[in-house]
């Protein structure tokens, strides 16, 4: 036997038994080897969960800013409208009865408000930044002839951008106007590095409030996150919005269209973790795993129109597609490093119009079926005016119910974990919900695409909004061309049809304890933003496509630092 084939062995007889019967004895499946271990993980996924839900509960009174209960009980019901999701896990009947019900009622008991005013302030004051770019440019574009208009237009930057414009760019205007494709990308990717360096500012309330930390997954047996949402930019505040989890060192987001995520890319990535979980440099690490989630989306209101582009919007296909992938990265683990060495594996819906979750747990034989999830939007309407123990209470009897229904759970004995794990994902985006309820009238008023621009290499770690960006995981063009091209299209229609340009922020990491790696990093965005600009000649040689490279360290990731002489003026 093999040590990693050893180790699992050991971690599985760890994790047997008893942490799954102290939540859910009706799905525990073997019985413990090693009881004392299993009842202190128990022990940790109970309190784990406890303080998760609790600080949610905890949070409801506090908020200075929420508005009149009969309002917000308005509001809560409006998700009611906002999703056609089919109810499952027994609340059919309870939802329906919660719709019917006229008399007003708080928001939900289990909602966090404080942490949706944190976040809300955080969206207005990036958003703001990137609206007042077209606000800037809108104006400069009428005064562009005027014979001071340079000065005038570096005082309007810096008054309401923060930064000066090129002087190179402005001087000319008169000849022949400026070029306001060319500085419309200029001034977003200025923004973005603007949002990236002040990050530590604008995200520490939300940051203090998560509900879901790396103390909370490591309890409930996991040291590393792997995400790999659709590219599209409605998922792009999957972590903080959406899963309400804290965005931190191993918690990774690796974007593709379809979230038609890379095997072989996975499997390596899941080989390096291995390697410092065996080398000891994971603490605690015999029992933790490593969990991939694939998150795939959908419309509730227009399913045929606003779903994935990389399925064509059809929803059935786009949750196979994910389910296969899954299966495929457990293959390639088991085959090549020993049956039982795969790593766990979630997957999960979003509803786009209102940022509803739907969670598809493997069943006792591994299998995820596309039919079966739980349904956050369902918990909801169906908790909605309990207090807030009977709300955790119902969730929590669903949740089982749920779980004995698959006959378990395929979690290589951490079924209480990864259950306490779904469990706070639904509690926490209740708070989405009422979010999205009472910023955005219940659905989104745009439920398409309109983000601002498109990132493609590694993802921009500090930015997290909704339809801000479109982001395609890439080391190479070849290997993500796909995503580029489906990103392409959606710009033709944002940005190309009304003269604004392409604009593509290549944006790769690098550790800075290695040698050399950012100037590799640097030559490796270099040749993406190379192939870019051939794969989109077209729109190059039309002015309409802008390119610029910047690196970030990948451990303190506080800053974009540009390659300014990749700037690929397709102009020229
Ligand atoms: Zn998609």
């Amino acid at each position: 036997m093999n040590t990693l084939k050893r180790r699992q062995a050991q971690a599985t007889h760890t994790r047997a038994g008893l942490a799954l019967a102290a939540a859910f004895s009706e799905a525990a499946a073997e019985p413990p080897r090693s009881p004392a271990l299993a009842l202190q993980r128990a022990a940790r996924h109970s309190a784990a969960a406890q303080k998760a839900t609790t600080k949610a509960a905890q949070a409801t009174p506090k908020s200075p800013v929420r508005s009149a209960m009969a309002t917000r009980a308005v509001q809560a019901t409006q998700v009611t409208q906002a999703s056609k999701a089919p109810a499952q896990a027994g609340v059919t009947t309870r939802a329906a009865q919660a719709l019917a019900s006229s008399i007003p009622q708080p928001g939900h008991a289990l909602v966090d408000a404080d942490l949706n005013d944190c976040l809300h302030t955080y969206e207005q004051r990036v958003r703001g930044r990137f609206a007042a770019v077209l606000d800037v440019l809108r104006t400069l574009s009428s005064c562009q002839h005027e014979r001071d208009f340079a000065a005038q237009a570096q005082a309007l930057a810096l008054q309401k951008l923060g930064f000066e414009l090129p002087t190179d760019w402005l001087a000319n205007a008169w000849v022949a106007g400026v070029d306001m494709a060319a500085l419309h990308a200029h001034c977003l990717f200025q923004t973005v590095a603007q949002s990236v360096q002040q990050a530590g500012f604008d995200q520490s309330c939300w940051r203090a409030r998560m509900p879901i930390g790396p103390q909370q997954w490591r309890d409930w047996g996991y040291h590393t996150l792997d995400f790999s949402p659709c590219a599209d930019g409605r998922l792009q505040a999957l972590l903080p919005f959406i899963l309400r989890t804290t965005p931190a060192a191993h918690v990774w987001v690796k974007a593709y269209a379809g979230a038609l995520f890379d095997v072989e890319h996975d499997v390596a990535d899941w080989t390096q973790r291995e390697l410092e979980r065996l080398t000891g440099a994971i603490e605690g690490g015999a029992q933790l795993d490593y969990l991939k989630v694939a998150v795939y989306h959908y419309s509730s209101s227009a399913p045929c129109e606003q779903g994935c582009a990389a399925h064509s919007s059809q929803d059935e296909q786009a949750v196979q597609a994910a389910i296969e992938r899954l299966v495929a990265l457990q293959m390639a683990v088991d085959n090549t490093f020993g049956l039982g060495a795969a790593p766990q594996v979630l997957l999960i819906g979003v509803d786009t119009d209102c940022d509803a979750i739907r969670i598809h747990l493997p069943d006792a034989s591994g299998q995820i079926q596309r039919t079966r999830f739980l349904d956050s939007a369902a918990l909801y309407r169906s908790t909605l005016g309990m207090a807030a123990g009977k709300a955790l209470q119902t969730v929590q009897q669903a949740l089982q119910r749920h779980v004995a229904e698959l006959g378990g759970l395929a979690a290589k004995g951490n079924e209480a974990g990864m259950a306490a794990l779904a469990q706070a994902w639904l509690i926490a985006n209740f708070s989405q919900i009422e979010y999205v309820n009472r910023h955005h009238a219940g659905r989104y008023a745009v439920i398409g695409h309109d983000e601002a621009f498109v990132c493609a290499g590694e993802a921009v770690p500090l930015l997290h909004l909704r339809n801000q960006f479109y982001f395609a995981h890439l080391d190479t063009v070849e290997e993500g061309a796909a995503d580029l091209d489906v990103g392409a299209r959606i710009f033709q229609g944002l940005n190309v049809q009304r003269g604004l340009a392409l604009p593509v922020l290549v944006h790769f990491t690098y550790d800075a304890r290695v040698p050399g790696a950012r100037a590799r990093a640097v030559q490796r965005g270099l040749r993406v933003a190379q192939a870019i600009r051939a794969r989109f000649a077209e729109l190059a040689e039309r002015g309409l496509l802008h390119c610029r490279v910047a690196v970030s360290e990948r451990q303190a990731g506080s800053m974009l630092e540009w390659a300014e002489h990749a700037v690929l003026a397709a102009a020229h």
